[in-house]
């Protein structure tokens, strides 16, 4: 079977094969999984590099509900999963497009972009699992490793015997971990990565241009620093609250992004990311303290 679409480049690890995407992964690319039992086979995270050329499979096992590893899913006509706490999203685009809590001038043109570039259609088919949830493929088993924070149905997936770790948007990226969504979480996102550091694999399998990092040692030593970007964040927030500040102030002075992005998703995300690590440090150890309403100093 051909399994070489347009748009991708296929990688053998056992007998899993990573679909690396278009531009290695980068978004608005992301890489998928093929994985064949002697019963039956499956897809993770079809994307947008499968939208022509997919190659078949019986099930599809989606990670979390973001359209860069969703675009592809309209090539499949067959069961489609995902953990409950993503399920809503994937069954309707509305729902999706509302998670990323936009102004309202924007949802429109965001969910254009969606319908056409990303070629989202909601799923009502849908069907969710939970933690532990096991994939039979015939001597082959695909668990559910539920690592919420990116988005609260955010899970990876461990294929044995390969011994292969599919970690999503855990993506090891120097952009640092992303928890800047209405139903984003700092504090799960930073449980999440503990628990992965604990899971001891062959390959560790990234969504994105960090690609599939062989063995355990590489992959914590890479996560340790991809998890010290929230520190870097905490950082540099102590340091503007040198002066007193608003969450407003905080949110143009950036912890997420660079200055030369642009975008409507740029300031409701730097604002989520800076309330949730100011509520941390107001609680934590009050290394800030909230000096007047809305006003926020270092400690
Ligand atoms: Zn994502």
């Amino acid at each position: 079977m051909d399994v070489r679409g347009e748009n991708c480049t296929v990688v053998p690890y056992g007998e899993v094969r990573v679909l690396v995407g278009a531009r290695q992964g980068a978004y608005p690319y992301a890489n998928s999984l093929l994985v064949h039992g002697s019963e039956a086979s499956l897809v993770v995270d079809p994307s947008l590099s499968l939208v022509d050329g997919a190659p078949p499979a019986d099930l599809v096992l989606v990670s979390h509900a973001h359209e860069d590893h969703i675009a592809g899913l309209g090539s499949y006509d067959v069961p489609v999963h995902v953990h409950d706490g993503d399920l809503a999203a994937l069954r309707s685009r509305e729902v999706l497009v509302a998670g990323y809590g936009l102004p309202p001038d924007a949802v429109e043109a965001f969910d254009a972009s969606l319908r056409e570039d990303f070629h989202v259609r909601g799923r009502p088919d849908a069907a969710g699992f939970e933690d532990g949830a096991v994939f039979d493929l015939g001597g082959r088993t695909a668990t559910v490793v539920h690592l919420p924070g990116h988005t609260p149905g955010h899970c990876g997936f461990l294929i044995e015997p390969e011994g292969f770790l599919f970690v999503g948007d855990i993506d090891l990226t120097s952009f640092g971990p992303y928890y800047g969504d209405l139903s984003s979480s700092l504090e799960d996102f930073e449980a999440s990565m503990r628990r992965c550091r604990e899971i001891d694999a062959r390959w560790y399998s990234t969504s994105h241009q960090k690609g599939v990092i062989e063995g355990g040692a590489e992959f914590r030593r890479r996560l340790d620093v991809f998890a010290a970007v929230v520190e870097r964040r905490d950082a540099v927030l102590l340091e503007l609250l040198g002066e007193p500040r608003t969450v407003e102030e905080i949110v143009d002075h950036r912890l997420v992004y660079r200055p030369h992005v642009e975008g409507a998703h740029v300031r409701p995300v730097e604002r989520r990311t800076a309330v949730q690590h100011l509520e941390r440090l107001l609680s934590e150890g009050r290394r800030v303290v909230e000096v007047a309403e809305g006003l926020f100093r270092a400690a």
